[in-house]
């Protein structure tokens, strides 16, 4: 699986993922690549920006340097489409969901935006022409895509196969069943007085996943009553 990522910071990539299993993984089960939309810019000062129409603060990408950036991004594709997805505060809100939707194809192009945020003929022209999604990792602003793409990158990788040594480890966490997971321990058994909870010691694998589930569902409620609700309605 190509990810390309469309950005004025190609030097933040790969960044935190080299780390860990997706690092391990990086040039066999995915690939990497970047663009740089400074690369595209129709200036000798390299400038991508201007200021916005209608006035006010900060400064927008200009339309037509995002749509050289994204076509020489696609250009790399050959005969694959991939996903094409515009990180932005007004995007969908991401979750596992979103993730497993995305990796229906092969390929994924993510392009951050900075400042502002882009022209937004760009975007519509890329929505309508080749699909592009819009999505936002939550209710707040940052001052760049580049970050929102790892969030992205990664939460969606982890559901390719290959990636994880134990693929089941994806089924049995927090959101897959719309549940928040059970508390985990490990060694020592005491720990400054405090010991884990004696059902994991007994062996019983019914009683511990028992013990588990409830773990889950009480979790669930006092943390996020919505996801509750959720669980609820889909297990009736
Ligand atoms: N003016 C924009 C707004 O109010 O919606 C915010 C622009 S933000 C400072 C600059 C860029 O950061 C955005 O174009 C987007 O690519 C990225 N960004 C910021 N917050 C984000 C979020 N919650 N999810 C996804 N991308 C985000």
């Amino acid at each position: 699986m190509l990810v390309t990522v469309v950005t004025l910071f190609p030097e933040m990539f790969p960044g935190p993922l080299v780390y860990s299993l997706l690092g391990k993984k990086l040039g066999t089960i995915w690939d990497l690549k970047t663009v740089n939309i400074r690369d595209f810019a129709d200036n000798i000062w390299h400038k991508v920006d201007d200021t916005p129409y209608g006035g006010g603060a900060g400064m927008v990408i200009k339309p037509n340097i995002v749509h050289d950036a994204l076509t020489y991004a696609i250009s790399m594709y050959n005969d694959i489409t991939p996903t094409i997805v515009y990180m932005t505060p007004r995007g969908k809100v991401f979750n596992n969901n979103v993730a497993k939707g995305i990796l229906n194809n092969n390929g994924l192009i993510i392009l951050c935006g900075r400042y502002e945020g882009i022209d937004q003929r760009v975007i519509d022209f890329w929505k309508t022409n080749h699909n592009l999604i819009e999505i936002s990792i939550g209710d707040y602003v940052l001052f760049g895509g580049e970050i929102p793409a790892m969030v992205l990158i990664e939460t969606c990788l982890r559901f390719i196969p290959g990636i994880m040594h134990n693929p089941e480890s994806v089924n049995d966490e927090s959101f897959s069943i719309d549940l928040l997971e059970y508390s985990q321990y490990t060694k020592p058994a005491i720990w400054y007085g405090n010991s884990v909870p004696s059902v994991l010691l007994s062996g019983n694998h019914l009683e511990i996943a028992k013990w588990r589930t409830n773990q889950a569902k009480q979790i669930t409620k006092e943390v996020r009553p919505d996801l509750w609700e959720k669980y609820l309605k889909n297990n009736l």
